[in-house]
């Protein structure tokens, strides 16, 4: 019988825990489907670990890992995959937001041949107008630089055992979990869902982290604003053949006295673009030097008694 894993990268979800491992074993208890959940607590400061390890005990179904500090929740997902054994992986949000009801459909269509079902939000759960904003900016400078459709994407898939061997081969450590199931290709259907509403605790968004989010990914997934840099020193040079003609014509006029402001004007143009250049430029030589260390995209400093294996520096599968 083929297996299913559940990954649910979890930060500071104490109160999410307890609640979710139970109504995701009654899902697949119900639809008998055979099952493992993969907590991985992502550095959390409350006892989000300990209550992964209470759910292990009384489900052996369930397994988990607590990272050494908070590495973000792409490194949780990747962890995740990498302690899965099962068939078919799904990765979901462990505070319901993306609704289980959607996973048996999901799990027929792989049945059915499919290696990706990605999750497409139908509607989006209740947000504040804030949050709403940033988002929609987020997905919209995204969908532009990476040239597919976020809009609707999330991080609920399904994904077949190929595409998480795929991804776990990736060698570069700044991942977008997102948009590297477009990028990998295979076969992909799609199930619609409505993002549910938080029942314990609140997002762990911010408007800066997801605009730093929004930097790192699209800095990571694609190299556009470097091209931009190249579109703004066309159009300083465009604007210097214009003042050089407009100042040489206006010297050998014997008039070039004037011109106060343009010299101010364009200081500070081409000082901006410059810095703005630097600053896009410094985003790509940041990613190469983490790149080039080869750091692990996470460290796993605890486990619960039912995972075996390396626990020191990054996870290695024994
Ligand atoms: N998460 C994580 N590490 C982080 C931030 C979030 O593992 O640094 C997890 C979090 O526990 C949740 C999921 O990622 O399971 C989505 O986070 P959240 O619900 O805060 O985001 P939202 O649903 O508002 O997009
Ligand atoms: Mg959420």
């Amino acid at each position: 019988m083929a297996l299913l894993s559940v990954v649910l990268p979890a930060y500071n979800e104490e109160m999410n825990i307890a609640n979710t491992a139970e109504t995701l074993r009654n899902l697949f208890e119900r639809e008998e489907i055979d099952y493992e959940l993969i907590f991985i607590s992502d550095g959390s400061g409350d006892n989000t670990f300990a209550e992964i390890c209470k759910a292990a005990k009384e489900n052996p179904r369930v397994r988990g890992a607590e990272f050494s500090r908070n590495f973000g929740k792409e490194a949780g997902i990747f962890a995740g995959l990498e302690l899965s054994s099962g068939d078919a992986v799904v990765v979901m949000d462990c505070d319901l937001q993306h609704p289980p009801e959607a996973i048996p459909e999901m799990w027929k269509l792989w049945q059915e041949g499919a290696e990706i079902v990605e999750g497409i939000k139908s509607k989006r759960g209740k947000e504040s107008f804030f949050y709403k904003i940033s988002a929609g900016l987020f997905y919209r400078i995204m969908s532009r630089l990476i040239k597919m459709d976020m809009s609707s994407s999330s991080d609920f898939k399904l994904l077949d055992r190929k595409v998480v061997q795929v991804l776990l081969n990736l060698p570069e450590r700044n991942t977008f979990f997102r948009a590297l199931t477009f990028w990998a290709g295979f076969e992909t259907k799609t199930v619609e869902y409505e993002v549910q509403e938080r029942k314990y605790g609140s997002s762990r968004w911010s408007f800066f982290s997801l605009m730093k989010y929004a930097v790192d990914n699209a800095t990571s997934f694609s190299t556009l604003p470097l091209q931009l840099v190249t579109i703004m020193g066309m159009i300083s040079i465009g604007f210097s053949v214009i003042l050089a003609v407009q100042t040489l014509a206006r010297y050998l006029m014997g008039n070039a006295v004037e011109g106060f402001t343009t010299v101010i004007l364009l200081i500070l143009i081409i000082g901006g673009f410059i810095m703005l250049s630097l600053g896009i430029i410094g985003h790509y030589i940041a990613r190469i030097y983490e790149e080039v260390k080869g750091r692990p995209k996470y460290i796993i400093s605890k486990v619960t008694d039912n995972v075996r294996g390396n626990v020191t520096g990054s996870w290695k599968k024994l």
